[in-house]
C-alpha cells in the first residue's frame, strides 16, 4: 500500500486485522479513527476497556510522521510502548526517569521520522524549546489520554495539563484527539474549551460493559465467603477492595495462609513494596491483590477476571470505576459486592467528620445511593447506567444476579403491614433495628423502657427471623413505602404509598431471588473453553513474558487464549483467525502456541 495525497493508506479495516489481529471495530472506534485521518479534532468519552488506545494507535500507523500521545502516568507509558512494539509499531516514550543519552536517542528517532508513536508526560509542554523540537519534526496528530485531568470540575485535576492548550495554538493544522473514561457534560465542555478543540467530532459511548457480571451477596463471615468464591475462580486474576489498611493486610494474610498467592496494596506500605506488589500482580505472579482504593490509576492489566468489594463502597462512581478494572479484554468477568448493613455506620462515622455541611449532605446522598444499589431488587446494570444518566433499554440484562436468577414475584403485603404498623404505633420515631425487635418480640432494655412489648404488633412476626424482617425494611425503603429521616440515628417514616398499603388500598410485591451457581451464570454470557489447555497456554505465555520482560497480557490477551482453547488452531493460517493475533505476533509466537496445542492434543487424544 502506498500513501495517497493526504498522507495515509487505506483501508483501515485491513490494518485492524494485520497489525492488531482484530476482526471488527468496537463501537465508535471507526468513526474516531476516520475523523483523525480526515484531520479533524476528536473528543471521546469511552468506558475503561472500550478500546481507546486503538483509536490513536491505528491512525498513527497510517499517517505520515509521529503521533504524540500525552499520558499522565509513567508506569503506563512503558506498558503502552511495550504493547505497541509487540504489534510491530515503532514507539517510544519520554519522561523524567530517562537519562540524557536515552533522551537524545528518542529525539533522534523523532527527527528522522523513525517513530509512529511517542508517549510524553504533560509537564514536558512547559519545558523550554520542547515545542520547537516538536515543530522541527513531522507530527501526524496529538492524542490526549485521561483528558479530564485538564478540568477542575473533574476528580483528577492536574495543573500540568493546562499547558496542553498550547497545542492547537502552535500546531494549527495538526488534529488533536482527547480521550477520557469519565466526564459529565460539564467536564466535557470544560475539556473542549480548555484544550481549545476546534469543532471536534464528539463521541459519548455507552457506559455499559456487557461482559461484566454484577452480583451482590449478603455479607456474613467475609473471609470464608471470599475463599469460597476463589474456589470457583482458581488461577484467575482478581482484585479485592477493602476500606481500611488493616483489613487489607488481614485478608491478604488469610488468603496466603490458605495457599492463595495474594499480596496487599495500600498507601501505608513503602513505595518500593507497593510497586513490587503491583508488578507481581501485573505479571501474573500474584493471583490476587487485596487493596484499598489507592490501587487504581495505572492498572492497565487486561485480564482481571474479578473485582470483589468486601466492604460497602462510599459512592457509585467509585464502585463503577473499580469494577471497571475487570474484563478490559472483553472476556467475561465477575464483579461481586458483599453487602452488610454493619458497614453503613462505619461510613457514617467518616461522613460525620466532614466539616463542610454541603459536602456532608452530598456524602450522605451518595451513601444512600450505594445502599440502594445493593438492596434494591432492580437490575444492577440498569441502576449503574441510570446513575450515569443512561437509560438501559432492555428488561433483562442477562448479566446480573437480579436478571439471571430464577426470580419469582411474591406478595409481601401482610408482612409489610405488620412492620409498618409497628412503626406507626410507636410514633415513627424509631430506627429499623428497634422496629424489627418489636415485630420479632425481642426482649431488650429499650423495648421494656418504652413499654413496646405492649404494642399490638409486638411479636407478630416471630415466625420469621430478624434477617428476614431486616431485608423487608430494605425492600420497603427501596419501593418507597418507607423512608429514612435523620442522619445520625435515622428513623423510619411511612410514606403516602406506605399508608396506602397499610390501609388496604394497595398491595405490594417483591422479587424473590433464588441462589444460583456461579458457573451456571457465566454460560449465558460466553460459551466455555478448554480449561486444561488454557492453564498450559497461560504458562507458556508467562514464560515468554518473563523472557521478554513484559506483562503476560501484552503477549496475548485472555481473550486470544480463550479462543485458542475453543478452536485448537493447528496451522499458522488457523492461528491468524484468532482475535488479537496480528502479523507480528503470528510470526513471533504463532509456532510456539501451535506446538503447545498440538502437544496437548497428542497427550489428551480424547479431547477432540
Ligand atoms: P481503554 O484504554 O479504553 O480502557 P484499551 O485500549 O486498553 O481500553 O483496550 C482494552 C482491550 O480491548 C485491549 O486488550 C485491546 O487490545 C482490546 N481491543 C481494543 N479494540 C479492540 C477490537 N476492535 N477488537 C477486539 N479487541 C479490542
Ligand atoms: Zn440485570
Amino acid at each position: 500500500m502506498s500513501p495517497d495525497e493526504s498522507g495515509y493508506t487505506y483501508p483501515i479495516s485491513g490494518t485492524l486485522k494485520t497489525v492488531f489481529g482484530f476482526q471488527a471495530f468496537r463501537p465508535n472506534q471507526e468513526s474516531i479513527i476516520s475523523s483523525i485521518l480526515e484531520n479533524r479534532d476528536v473528543f471521546a468519552v469511552m468506558p475503561t476497556g472500550g478500546g481507546k488506545s486503538l483509536c490513536y494507535q491505528l491512525p498513527a500507523m497510517l499517517m505520515r510522521g509521529t503521533a504524540i500521545v500525552i499520558s499522565p502516568l509513567i508506569s503506563l507509558m512503558k506498558d503502552q510502548v511495550d504493547a505497541a512494539e509487540e504489534n510491530g509499531i515503532d514507539a517510544a516514550f519520554m519522561n523524567s526517569s530517562m537519562n540524557a543519552d536515552e533522551m537524545s536517542d528518542v529525539y533522534r528517532r523523532l527527527k528522522y521520522n523513525k517513530l509512529k508513536l511517542l508517549y510524553i508526560a504533560p509537564e514536558r509542554f512547559a519545558m523550554p524549546h520542547f515545542i520547537e523540537k516538536l515543530k522541527a519534526a513531522s507530527i501526524s496528530f496529538f492524542a490526549i489520554d485521561e483528558a479530564h485531568c485538564i478540568s477542575e470540575w473533574g476528580h483528577d485535576f492536574r495543573p500540568d495539563y493546562l499547558g496542553l492548550s498550547l497545542i492547537p495554538e502552535k500546531f494549527q493544522n495538526v488534529p488533536v484527539a482527547a480521550f477520557t473514561a469519565t466526564a459529565t457534560q460539564r467536564v466535557q465542555e470544560d475539556i473542549i474549551d480548555r484544550i481549545g478543540l476546534r469543532k471536534p467530532h464528539i463521541v459519548r459511548a455507552s457506559f455499559n460493559r456487557p461482559n461484566l457480571f454484577y452480583e451482590v451477596r449478603a455479607k456474613a463471615k467475609i473471609e470464608p465467603q471470599i475463599l469460597d468464591f476463589l474456589k470457583d475462580h482458581q488461577g484467575e486474576s482478581g482484585i479485592i477492595y477493602r476500606t481500611t489498611r488493616d483489613s487489607v493486610m488481614e485478608i491478604a494474610n488469610f488468603l496466603k495462609s490458605n495457599g492463595i498467592a495474594a499480596l496487599p496494596y495500600h498507601a501505608g506500605l513503602p513505595q518500593e513494596e507497593r510497586k513490587r506488589n503491583q508488578e507481581a500482580f501485573n505479571r501474573d505472579e500474584a493471583q490476587v491483590i487485596a487493596a484499598t482504593i489507592a490501587f487504581g490509576m495505572g492498572i492497565d492489566k487486561s485480564n482481571v477476571r474479578f473485582v470483589i468489594h468486601a466492604d460497602l463502597p462510599k459512592n457509585i462512581e467509585g464502585y463503577y470505576q473499580e469494577t471497571g478494572r475487570a474484563g478490559r479484554d472483553g472476556e467475561p468477568a465477575h464483579c461481586l459486592l458483599f453487602f452488610g448493613r454493619g458497614d453503613i455506620p462505619k461510613i457514617r462515622y467518616f461522613i460525620n467528620n466532614i466539616t463542610d455541611e454541603r459536602e456532608k449532605d452530598i456524602a450522605v446522598e451518595k451513601l444512600n445511593q450505594t445502599v440502594g444499589y445493593a438492596s434494591h431488587n432492580v437490575c444492577r446494570r440498569r441502576q449503574l447506567l441510570g446513575f450515569f444518566g443512561e437509560d438501559y433499554p432492555h428488561d433483562n440484562c442477562g448479566g446480573c444476579d437480579i436478571c439471571s436468577g430464577s426470580v419469582e414475584q411474591i406478595d409481601i403485603t401482610i408482612d409489610a403491614r405488620i412492620l409498618m404498623s409497628a412503626a406507626s404505633r410507636t410514633g415513627q420515631r424509631f430506627g429499623a433495628g428497634h422496629i424489627v425487635d418489636i415485630v420479632t418480640g425481642a426482649d431488650t432494655k429499650r423495648i421494656r423502657e418504652f413499654k413496646h412489648n405492649e404494642v399490638k404488633t409486638f411479636g407478630a412476626g416471630k415466625g420469621k427471623d430478624k434477617k428476614y424482617w431486616r431485608s423487608l425494611v430494605d425492600e420497603l425503603l427501596a419501593q418507597e413505602a418507607l423512608m429514612r429521616e435523620g442522619d445520625t440515628y435515622p428513623v423510619l417514616k411511612i410514606t403516602q404509598k406506605g399508608s396506602d398499603i397499610m390501609f388496604g388500598r394497595e398491595v405490594i410485591t417483591a422479587l424473590k431471588k433464588e441462589e444460583i451457581k456461579t458457573t451456571q451464570k457465566k454460560k449465558g454470557i460466553q460459551e466455555g473453553y478448554d480449561e486444561a489447555l488454557f492453564a498450559r497456554l497461560r504458562n507458556l505465555r508467562k514464560k515468554l513474558a518473563e523472557a521478554n520482560q513484559v506483562p503476560p497480557y501484552i503477549i496475548f490477551s485472555d481473550k486470544s487464549l480463550h479462543e485458542m482453547c475453543r478452536l485448537y488452531p493447528s496451522t499458522l493460517s488457523n492461528m491468524r483467525q484468532i482475535s488479537g493475533v496480528g502479523d507480528v505476533k503470528l510470526e513471533r509466537y504463532g509456532e510456539k502456541f501451535i506446538h503447545e496445542i498440538a502437544r496437548y492434543l497428542t497427550e489428551n487424544p480424547e479431547v477432540r
